[in-house]
């Protein structure tokens, strides 16, 4: 729904979250799926490998669904995580006809890569300093303009 105003505790579709490096949070714990008084997540771990690395710990979620027919959205497995992996975002717009669709799977709730906010930032701080010349007086000039509002307005 646009233009819709969250309160920042709003309690909306789960989020799986990346650390900064990019990697899983997740280490397949189970404390959310134990705390869960619905009992609608389903985690399956696995191994890390030193060629495929998931999470930064020795294991991670292979399979993490979430039942929406279930979930009552107590946030009880926020509180649980040792690692901050799960999290509350603000969609809400869930409803369905179909209820297989409401069950969600690692993909539909892991966050993309680009969204980890160290990621960002880094990303930002190379094209800001990028040797690329029209990036650098892009870069020039946006400080210029921000001197001259400090200063002289
Ligand atoms: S919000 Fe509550 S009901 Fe929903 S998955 Fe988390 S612990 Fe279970
Ligand atoms: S989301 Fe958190 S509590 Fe749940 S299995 Fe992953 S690390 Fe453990």
């Amino acid at each position: 729904m646009r233009g819709a105003q969250f309160q920042e505790r709003f309690r909306g579709k789960h989020q799986l979250q990346r650390d900064e490096n990019g990697l899983e949070k997740c280490v397949a714990c189970y404390l959310c799926a134990a705390a869960c008084p619905a009992n609608c997540i389903c985690i399956e771990a696995a191994d890390n490998t030193a060629e495929k690395r998931i999470s930064s710990s020795e294991r991670y979620a292979k399979v993490y669904n979430i039942d929406y027919n279930r979930c009552i959205f107590c946030g009880y497995c926020v509180e649980a995580c040792p690692t901050d992996a799960i999290t509350h975002g603000h969609g809400f717009e869930l409803a369905s006809l179909n209820a297989t669709s409401l069950v969600m799977r690692k993909e539909d709730l892991l966050v993309p890569r680009t969204a980890c906010p160290m990621r960002l930032r880094r990303t930002r701080m190379r094209q800001r300093f990028s040797p690329e010349p029209a990036r650098g007086r892009r870069f020039a000039r946006m400080k210029i303009r921000e001197w001259v509002g400090l200063h002289l307005l």
